[in-house]
């Protein structure tokens, strides 16, 4: 072991170092608590011994200061001290110190703390293995060492997330084995068990690009994220997917398309993450492998969502509607209708990218809808602009008390109103 000696004293320092060689240990030596910390900052040691009384950082600071620095990664460090009072002890354990000796230190003693230290180091770092291993089997699935479907689900949100910050494309595969009932029924479970690992392993070996995610979303079926991957590419890989399956020549006498285990792919491609979530866009995958199965099944299936911007307006004035259509034409499509009930399966089915809402529309309590509408998963999410013509302050006094994103005020400008529109939807 590598022994940092912290010791002000010549003397102390030449016996002491003595005695931590004599141990079959290398000393590292400093004469003070300066000296100690910049030792520590270019070489690692495994423990330290700490003079408490010195000139400069006394033995206490110092601790207090490596300890800090060190963060979560442990070293034993013993302090020597010619105090022996118990408040001096409880400074020193409270300081970050794990033992205390008093001197004049024997060899023998010294050398029996430093083993009792070492033991303990020895297991931490078991517990600290032992740790990231379970760390790993509870991410992984036992069959195919893939990532199971909850570090899948985890991972995807936060890619999904980093997707939407770099306004990057963003797909997902969902890949099922063809007629793997009969594969069972006709080979034996554990024969199914091996092509579910050899799929895998296929799929793993597929998609390699540092980022892609793979896991294993059920039985036979699987999942893979490629973050910042276009149609044009996820229709490359889902078909490089496919015919590396085939191409394993796995056989498959009781499969109704084909000789070998063939495998259905479903993939769903989104070029701009606004206007849509991770939970539709799983879905949307979904919806693609089930047409791949249906159209004949050994077969890819790609869909991509391309959502023109969308608007919807809560308003009951003709004119109104015309009059923002007029001025939104180039650039959304407008939806609207002045029903509460009718607004919110509007939203729901067409995931407008912002909701304009006059807040005082007959037969509509504006401050209801608005908490109705966050309430709402979907609906929570979509930007929500608020259209009244109280004046300034109140307008804004009560944008935050319904939480809308922002507000408008009429009679509505139309430069302000593209300004709003064009924070909200994405280009196409
Ligand atoms: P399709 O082409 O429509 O996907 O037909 P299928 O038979 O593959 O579809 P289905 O979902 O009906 O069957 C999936 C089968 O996968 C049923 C189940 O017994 C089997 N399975 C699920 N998990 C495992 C597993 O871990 N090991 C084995 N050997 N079989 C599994
Ligand atoms: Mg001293
Ligand atoms: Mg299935
Ligand atoms: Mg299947």
């Amino acid at each position: 072991m590598k022994i940092l000696l912290v010791e002000d004293s010549a003397t102390l320092r030449h016996v002491m170092c003595s005695y931590i060689s004599a141990a079959g240990h290398e000393p590292v030596v400093a004469e003070s608590g300066e000296g100690a910390l910049q030792i520590l900052e270019k070489n690692p040691v495994d423990m330290v011994i700490m003079d408490v009384e010195m000139p400069g950082l006394n033995g206490f600071e110092t601790t207090q200061l490596i300890r800090e620095w060190l963060g979560d990664h442990w070293i034993p460090i013993i302090f020597v001290t010619g105090r022996s009072e118990d408040s001096s002890l409880e400074a020193g354990i409270a300081a970050g110190g794990d033992d205390y000796l008093i001197k004049p230190i024997s060899q023998i003693i010294l050398n029996a703390k430093i083993r009792a230290m070492a033991r303990i180091t020895e297991m931490r770092k078991e517990l600290s293995d032992l740790n990231d291993e379970l760390t790993i089997l509870s991410q992984r699935d036992g069959l195919t060492q893939l990532y199971n479907r909850r570090t899948f689900e985890e991972k995807a949100h936060e890619i999904w997330k980093l997707s939407q910050r770099n306004k990057e494309p963003f797909t997902i595969i969902l890949l099922d084995i063809d007629f793997f009932k009969l594969y069972n029924d006709h080979y034996g479970h554990l024969a199914g068990d091996d092509c579910i690992r050899e799929v895998a392993q296929t799929l793993l070996k597929c998609l390699s690009r540092a980022g892609d995610i793979v896991a294993r979303y059920g039985g036979e079926e699987f999942v893979a994220i490629l973050p910042n991957t276009p149609e044009r590419g996820a229709i490359h890989i889902c078909e490089v997917i496919r015919s590396a399956i085939e191409r394993l020549g796995v056989k498959h006498r009781a499969s109704l398309v084909n000789a070998v285990v063939t495998v259905s792919i479903g993939a769903s491609v989104v070029n701009f993450t606004a206007g849509t979530d991770l939970e539709f866009q799983i879905d949307q995958a979904d919806q693609a492998l089930y047409k791949a199965k249906h159209n004949g099944r050994n077969r890819c299936c790609v869909k991509e969502y391309n959502p023109k911007s969308k608007i919807l307006v809560i308003d009951d004035c003709e004119d109104a509607i015309a009059s923002l259509n007029e001025k939104l034409r180039q650039h959304c499509s407008i939806i609207s209708s002045c029903e509460p009930d009718e607004c919110i399966a509007l939203a729901e089915e067409f995931r407008p990218d912002m909701i304009l809402l006059n807040m005082h529309l007959k037969g509509l309590n504006g401050q209801a809808f608005c908490a109705r509408l966050q309430s709402n998963t979907v609906t929570a999410k979509i930007p929500l602009i608020i259209i009244s013509s109280i004046e300034t302050s109140e307008l804004k006094a009560l944008t935050e008390q319904v939480h809308a994103t922002s507000c408008l005020q009429k009679p509505i400008d139309s430069e302000q109103l593209l300004a709003k529109v064009s924070q909200y939807i994405h280009p196409h």
